[in-house]
């Protein structure tokens, strides 16, 4: 099926006519292959020999993950952060420099971190919306790697992904976006200028909060057989299984995002108005500071918000008191959630670098899932008041 004849919700919906399946029985889900060998002799063109290094099942949503995310192949990880791990083992050297976003999810801090201890690694943090910063410090730091994620995970800035193209470009150094919040159905950051799109498929993307993944994808051949040596000699390629679980969820990922966007933009839009709220950032809110940048770059706004209350006491009693939001870090599942990003997803930040990207006390990250809107509003209303 020709992507560009077709948008992104017929070619998901038809997984097994775009290499999502590869199985000689026309099976019309895609087989588990649980087996940690091929037999070579009878395998006759198959290229399989060994789980570790290639699997129908994973190659399957490689192939369907890669025609997606406008890449030329794909690597599916064990974790969303293997993925990270997996970009950093493949291109960093020793006393090599990188540059991040000041907002990163915390895990990928925490990693950042790990490789500055052991690789002598320097790591430039700088806000990607000023982008004068930006060029600075790519004219004057050898840096070999730009990582950043927009959405941001937890501040929800939306990073210009075109503009940032355009000078790593100019300075000859790899981009790769972390696409976790947005997904490829809203957003293809290699259809931007990065040359690395890569993201969790915990969230999103498989969509149940049954499952741990990620996936790395790439539309320049040299970068992508790096990765692929990388992957296969580090172990890092997820199992039949897990392949499995998470292409059950993406099929229906275009509609769950609308219903995801429609109610996160109608519990926003409330809660901007209620008197015992300070602000809500959600990215299709016209008050969002980079609202226009979102409308140009994503086509849906999601689940995910941040909110701060009056006080901490208040934010405190929202956590203690929903009964609908559960208190479980991750987000882009059916269940919504809420958490209090300093205590669970961002736990390796200090409260000095939280307060910098945009998280108080008071903030609570609301991951709206698919549960009736008026029953989640009237939830709160019962704690905050109409
Ligand atoms: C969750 C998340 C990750 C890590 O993915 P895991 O599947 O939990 O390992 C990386 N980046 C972002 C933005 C995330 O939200």
């Amino acid at each position: 099926m020709d992507r560009n004849r077709y948008k992104i919700d017929t070619i998901l919906a038809h997984l097994s006519e775009n290499g999502g399946i590869k199985d000689p029985f026309g099976s019309s889900h895609m087989p588990i292959y649980q087996t940690a060998t091929f037999d070579l002799k009878k395998q006759g063109d198959n290229p399989y020999d060994y789980t570790r290094s290639g699997n129908p099942t994973r190659e399957s949503l490689e192939n369907l993950l890669s025609k997606v995310c406008s890449g030329v192949g794909a690597v599916l990880t064990h974790t969303g952060l293997g993925s990270i791990a997996l970009l950093f083992e493949s291109f960093l050297r020793v006393n090599d420099h990188i540059l991040v976003d000041k907002d990163t999810y915390g895990g990928t801090f925490r990693l950042l971190k790990y490789y500055r201890d052991r690789m002598n690694i320097t790591l430039h943090f700088v806000d990607f919306l000023d982008l004068e910063k930006v060029e600075n410090k790519l004219k004057s730091n050898p840096i070999s790697i730009v990582l950043i994620e927009s959405p941001t995970n937890p501040g929800l800035k939306i990073l210009d992904l075109q503009q940032v193209g355009l000078l790593t470009k100019k300075y000859k150094t790899i981009f790769a976006v972390d696409n976790s919040l947005a997904t490829f159905v809203s957003q293809r950051p290699l259809e931007l200028g990065a040359d690395i799109s890569l993201f969790s498929t915990t969230k999103y993307v498989s969509g149940h909060g049954a499952v741990i993944g990620g996936a790395i994808v790439s539309n320049n051949k040299n970068l992508l057989k790096e990765i692929k040596y990388t992957a296969n000699a580090q172990g890092r390629s997820q199992n039949p299984m897990d392949v499995h679980t998470i292409s059950l969820g993406i099929p229906t990922l275009p509609i769950r995002l609308k219903a995801h966007q429609d109610s996160a933009l109608k519990l926003a839009t409330w809660l901007e108005n209620h008197p015992r709220v300070k602000r809500v950032v959600y990215p299709g809110l016209k008050s969002h500071p980079q609202y226009e940048t979102a409308k140009k770059q994503m086509s849906y706004f999601n689940g995910v918000l941040t909110v701060d209350f009056e006080s901490e006491e208040l934010a405190l009693r929202v956590v203690e008191e929903t009964i609908l939001f559960s208190e479980k870090c991750s987000f882009g599942t059916a269940d919504s959630r809420i958490e209090s990003p300093g205590k669970i997803s961002h736990a390796s930040f200090t409260s000095d670098e939280l307060r910098e990207i945009g998280i108080n006390p008071e903030t609570l990250r609301i991951s709206v899932g698919l549960e009736d809107i008026d029953d989640l509003i009237d939830d709160l209303k019962g704690i905050i008041g109409e």
